[in-house]
């Protein structure tokens, strides 16, 4: 099979390893013929692809522009000296260190800059949408620091007040019992705005700092859709590659008293060398999120997820905080069938050609690898041109799919259905056919 999208704008040069040229084209033909639903996703675009997969790749840079501990980075300084910029512009901020591989380092990184060993944080239960980096067991941070969570409210019947979204008197009250030296706001599967403004309040009552870890929102924030915590919290952590839209990658943003800490933290007390191709790639992702263009993409994934919400609720799905205000729709399955569970869920529309993944919903009876939820996004398909016409079909089709989850005809039919709507929104136009 030949893919009808190239892997990369470069996919030429790959004819050397055709082992590897053949799996990108698979991937780059899976990306663009299913549906990506995975709220922690998007489509880059052909200038980040580019700009990750430079000749910057071959540079060692330890250090920070203008001190660095190896030759050679004049070039190397003036790319990241750019990134910087653009993200302290981007985000109106002091200071913004660009080098964490990741979101989990960039969170990793704050906690040594603003914590001794033992100390303790005060971040969202993981089981109501916080991170692993938020205190998990199987995380390094629960062995290194001490971890007490809060979580939202519970559900309720009525449809004005919903509940499931953060308890800001439980935030308050363990606060005041446990002393934190942090606060962080922040999660991997809520589908509410987080004011920044109740957690400053309560951190500076109990005389704590506050890092707001903006992981998936950041782009929603650059984009104006979501209010800027930057300037409220001491810290703000993100990922470049949720809703901004940039290369897989980390960043954090500060004010300038605690630029020194920060950049101290991530090298040398966390990472080793910076890659600077993807430095490269935040640079122009940066500035792809200043266009007047990015404001009305973070507007429409918002609109998008509401109308794949609305959809959903219409064939019967209980949504997580009764809707959503950002990228995510949070799916509680029991409302729709009792019998079904996460993974079934996913493995069923993965079958169908619709990619999301399972994850728990609050207070979830069942495990972490089962779950009793499924988590959707906008954000991708939003990138690839859908609105919400589109969203509301997808809706209507994981409903088809989920309803008759043991017949094999309905998940063909469905899959030829996604495909059809694909081929109309193709997530690299520029590089079809190539
Ligand atoms: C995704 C995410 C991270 C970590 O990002 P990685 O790049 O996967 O390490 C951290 N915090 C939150 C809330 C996230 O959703």
């Amino acid at each position: 099979m030949s893919p009808s999208f190239a892997a990369s704008p470069f996919d030429a040069w790959l004819a050397d390893d055709p082992e590897v040229a053949r799996l990108l084209g698979e991937e780059a033909d899976r990306q663009s013929t299913t549906l990506q639903l995975i709220a922690s996703e998007n489509f880059t675009s052909p200038a980040v692809l580019a700009a990750s997969g430079s000749v910057l790749t071959n540079k060692y840079a330890e250090g920070y522009p203008g001190r660095r501990y190896y030759g050679g980075n004049s070039v190397i300084d003036e790319v990241e000296d750019l990134a910087r910029t653009r993200a302290t512009d981007l985000f109106g901020a002091d200071h913004a260190n660009v080098q964490p591989h990741a979101g989990a380092n960039a969170n990793l990184a704050v906690y040594q800059a603003l914590l001794e060993p033992g100390d303790t944080i005060l971040a969202m239960r993981l089981d109501h949408g916080g991170h692993l980096t938020h205190g998990s067991p199987a995380s390094i941070t629960s062995k290194v620091w001490r971890f007490v969570s809060y979580g939202v409210s519970p559900a309720t019947d009525d449809p004005d007040k919903p509940g499931e979204i953060i308890d800001f008197d439980q935030v308050a009250d363990i606060a005041r019992r446990e002393r934190p030296k942090l606060i962080v706001a922040g999660s991997t599967a809520y589908a509410r705005i987080i004011d920044p403004l109740p957690f400053r309040e309560i951190a500076d009552s109990v005389g704590a700092r506050f890092l707001f870890d903006a992981a998936h929102p950041a782009g929603l924030i650059a984009g104006g859709a979501h209010p800027s915590p930057v300037g409220v919290a001491d810290v703000v952590t993100f990922t470049t590659h949720k809703t901004l839209r940039g290369p897989r990658g980390g960043a954090i943003v500060c004010n300038a008293d605690m630029a020194k800490a920060v950049d101290s933290a991530v090298f040398p007390g966390l990472q080793g060398g910076p890659l600077e191709h993807v430095v490269a790639a935040k640079a122009v992702a940066f500035a792809e999120a200043a266009r007047p263009e990015f404001r009305q993409y973070a507007a429409d994934v918002v609109a998008n997820a509401g109308a794949l919400a609305g959809a959903l609720a219409g064939a019967g799905f209980r949504l997580v905080s009764g809707g959503t205000e950002n990228h995510q729709v949070l799916v509680d399955l029991r409302s729709f069938d009792e019998e079904l569970t996460g993974k079934v869920a996913q493995e069923t529309l993965d079958r169908a050609g619709i990619t999301c993944n399972r994850n728990t919903i609050p207070d979830d009876p069942r495990s972490p690898f089962v779950t009793s939820g499924l988590r959707l996004g906008s954000a991708a398909q939003t990138t690839a041109g859908m609105g919400q016409s589109e969203m509301r079909l997808i809706g209507e089709l994981i409903g088809t799919t989920l309803r008759h989850r043991d017949d094999e005809r309905v998940q063909t039919d469905v899959r030829e259905q996604v495909r059809e709507l694909c081929a109309g929104f193709p997530p690299y136009p520029s590089l079809a056919g190539t």
